[in-house]
């Protein structure tokens, strides 16, 4: 059964030392496939906002479990694409 996963994981951030979470997807096809279709899908600093997109060495990188990740993702791009849409037609409004 096709699944996908959201794998977190976390930094020292550059500018703040605060923790950076960055987070990618990956769809496993069934339970003894490997993940394939991975996407990175952002990274923040839970302190400070930089969006700091990778360690910078010697940073260890600390990984969290895989977390099942169901949202499907014709929920999450609908809803963006809408948002974007809005955005457009106000726009053009004025
Ligand atoms: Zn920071």
């Amino acid at each position: 059964m096709r699944k996908q996963y959201l794998h977190l994981s976390a930094y020292a951030c550059d500018v703040c030392a605060g923790p950076v979470i960055t987070g990618a997807v990956a769809v496993r096809e069934n339970e003894i496939s490997k993940e394939t279709d991975i996407r990175q899908v952002g990274a923040i600093c839970l302190s400070c906002g930089h969006r700091q997109s990778g360690p910078t060495e010697p940073a260890r990188v600390r990984h969290l479990l895989p977390i099942e990740w169901d949202a499907p993702s014709a929920n999450g791009t609908g809803h963006l694409t809408t948002a974007h849409q809005q955005a457009l037609n106000r726009a053009e409004l004025h």
